[in-house]
């Protein structure tokens, strides 16, 4: 193939998913995937600008216009970002702007917001018009559907200044997460394709013909630019906007050198998975209008602004097979086998597929291309199908009648979407035990790992958690074992022995009862001396601790109604492990084995510190008053808990007395 033919082919390839995604809003390959092709055609270009076409993608903004729209042109063109992946090429954009000025600039860097761009034009301070980015030099008319946006002022807020009434501003719609995971789920019902991303789903409902259907999607914006300068510097444009009643992203910063612009674009990598909204990248953007002026833009990109693509999340792979892992309770979980690909730094092979109605519902079937997200979580999920990309060969997945390891009859409940193995002996469930009770937030020995524990198990060391606890009897066997050397032997019986007096909070975890996680262990071990005390509550009592419910109540006394359970502890007492807290963690005994209720608003204490200051000394913070409740503690505007304890004849306290009780 010669260079031009080689040139064709690639635009043709980036026009097919330009349109894919701009016009259809249902891409099938990743960000990722198009920023590669489109480099690989910017850099054959850059070596023959001679064969370089007005109508080549790298010439123009990749939008183009939907139809079904009344056309709006820009009066000033609305430009795409010139996107970097590394910090080199933040320096050379710095270099690069240095040379059209004497002073050192300042950059303002914003988050780049994972949506759709809109400009919004306003009129005598009213809402005139919205439209969409289009091809650039003209969009589509989505006013109606821009008017369903909460955070769209109709009505800017007054100014002393006329001409900020009739103003442009230009910002990002977008769907925050929660929203775009609703809005799927909503798709899904409806056998509707589902949407890659928050950006596509975002586009998606802007354009939707139907304004009452946008209105529920829960779209939000930001506002980034304003395409005439207000006042010096775009901060200072910024800052005017917010003044008039425009929502402004609050995690921007001025930055006074591109060192601390790197920084700064750095320290959101990881931050940025706790906001609520998706966020691909940062924009870099000079501050000063005169600047920005004198630099000026190419047909498709500012010349004073660049994005930073934080590396991708999302890739798109083929799905091999589908594997089922048992977890500890016997919950079957389905897996999927991925052709190995790199994501977010680490090649990924396996991806979580949640349970089995998830899979017909997003039609997923083994052969597919599939989009991958590596999200918050550590595990990644499988989004959706490429269902383009079918062959035929597809295979559809079913759930198989029996465990895949012991081969009992699987069972699901009604209400329930997972498939069980209720075989309590099953070897994969009593492995996936153990690995649970030597868990970090369990008793911490981290020298068993899970190939580690497989090991033993198979070499028939260990049948269950306690065992464990019996492998120091074993030493010369387990140093015979393969790859079990002397050092290492040592140093986990070491760490063996160590977690016998690990703190009880810990050892309540461990036990794997249900719904009891690593926040409802620790409030279970403040409120109980020990295992002994914690067996014997009964669910008045239980339900008396504070953020326990009659669920996780429930579940407490069944796990120790089970006969087996006991055992274990007994076992777990005879090994030598510790079953009560120690002493010194009842720091004070001034509230012991007093129960007390919050009501109302307290001037000088939060209630989670007066929480904290009664368990310090011992006592108890309960949601509801009862016959038992020992003192009600009433700040200003007290509510019903007042009039019941009022009738049961609770002592009630005020905020003082209490400060007398702790002085
Ligand atoms: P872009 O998303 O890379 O950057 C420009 C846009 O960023 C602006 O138009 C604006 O809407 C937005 N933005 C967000 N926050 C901003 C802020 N604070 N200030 C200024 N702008 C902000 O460029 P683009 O032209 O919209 O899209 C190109 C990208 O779309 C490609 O890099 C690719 O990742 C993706 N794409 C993917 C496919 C696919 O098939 N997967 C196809 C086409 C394009």
């Amino acid at each position: 193939m010669d260079i031009k033919e080689m040139l064709e082919k690639l635009r043709e390839k980036i026009n097919f998913h330009s349109y894919k995604y701009y016009v259809l809003n249902a891409p099938v390959i990743s960000d990722y995937e198009y920023d590669q092709l489109f480099d690989e055609l910017k850099s054959l270009e850059a070596q023959h600008p001679e064969l370089i076409t007005p109508d080549s993608p790298t010439q123009r903004v990749g939008n183009e216009l939907t139809g079904g729209f009344k056309e709006v042109a820009h009066s000033v063109p609305m430009l795409s970002l010139e996107n970097t992946y590394s910090s080199e090429e933040i320096y050379e954009f710095d270099k690069r702007v240095k040379k059209e000025s004497e002073d050192s600039p300042e950059y303002v860097v914003e988050l780049k917001i994972d949506g759709t761009a809109v400009a919004l034009t306003y009129r005598n301070g009213k809402l005139f018009q919205g439209s969409t980015r289009g091809n650039g030099n003209t969009g589509d008319d989505i006013t109606h559907n821009v008017r369903t946006i909460k955070s769209v002022p109709l009505v800017l807020q007054k100014t002393n200044d006329e001409s900020l009434l009739n103003i442009e501003v230009r910002g990002e719609v977008f769907l925050p997460k929660k929203s775009f995971e609703q809005c799927n789920i909503e798709r899904e019902k409806a056998g509707e394709p589902l949407f890659a991303n928050p950006r596509n789903a975002a586009a998606g409902s802007l354009k939707n013909l139907n304004p009452e259907v946008t209105s529920k999607r829960g779209l939000d914006i930001f506002i980034h630019t304003s395409p005439y300068p207000i006042k010096n510097t775009h901060y200072e444009a910024l800052k005017t906007m917010e003044k008039i009643g425009f929502k402004i992203n609050p995690e921007t910063k001025v930055c006074k050198n591109i060192e601390e612009v790197v920084d700064f674009c750095n320290s959101w990598e990881d931050r940025r998975k706790n906001l609520p909204y998706e966020v691909d990248g940062m924009v870099i953007k000079v501050n000063s209008f005169d600047m920005q002026r004198k630099l000026g833009a190419t047909g498709k990109n500012p010349k004073w602004a660049i994005a930073y693509k934080f590396p991708a999340t999302e890739v798109t792979t083929i799905l091999e097979d589908i594997l089922l892992q048992v977890g500890r309770t016997g919950i079957i979980t389905p897996v999927a086998r991925l052709k190995p690909i790199l994501l977010a730094g680490s090649t990924i092979s396996r991806a979580t597929l949640h349970n089995a109605d998830e899979i017909s519902r997003k039609d997923i079937r083994i052969g597919d291309t599939v989009f991958i997200k590596k999200g918050g979580e550590v595990i990644p999920e499988v989004i959706k199908p490429v269902t383009e990309n079918r062959t035929g060969k597809e295979k559809i997945f079913k759930m198989p009648d029996n465990c895949p390891v012991c081969k009992e009859k699987l069972v699901k409940y009604e209400n329930e979407v997972a498939w069980r193995c209720e075989n309590l002996q099953c070897p994969a469930q009593t492995q996936r035990r153990i690995e649970y009770f030597v868990s970090k937030n369990a008793m911490s020995i981290e020298d068993l790992g899970e190939k580690v524990v497989s090991r033993l198990m198979d070499a028939g060391f260990i049948k269950n958690a306690v065992d464990i606890y019996k492998l120091k009897d074993r030493r010369a066997e387990l140093i015979e074992l393969d790859r079990m050397g002397e050092k290492s032997v040592d140093n986990l019986l070491a760490e063996i022995e160590k977690s016998k007096n690990i703190e009880l909070e810990h050892l309540i975890f461990a036990l794997g009862i249900r719904h009891i996680g690593v926040h409802t262990a620790k409030l279970l071990a403040k409120s109980f001396t020990g295992i002994d005390e914690l067996k014997s509550a009964t669910l008045e009592e239980l339900t008396e601790i504070r953020e326990i419910g009659e669920i996780v109540a429930k579940a407490i006394i069944d796990f120790f109604k089970s006969e087996e359970n006991c055992e274990i502890i007994e076992e777990l007492r005879k090994a030598g492990v510790k079953l009560y807290r120690d002493k010194k963690v009842s720091i004070g005994e001034k509230f012991t084995n007093k129960t007390f209720v919050l009501t109302g608003t307290l001037a000088g204490f939060t209630r989670d510190e007066v929480t904290e200051i009664i368990e310090k000394e011992g006592g108890r913070v309960s949601s509801s008053v009862s016959a038992k409740t020992n003192f009600v503690l009433a700040g200003e505007a007290t509510g019903s808990k007042y009039d019941k304890a009022k009738k049961l004849g609770v002592k009630i306290i005020t905020e003082e007395e209490f400060r007398e009780m702790i002085r």
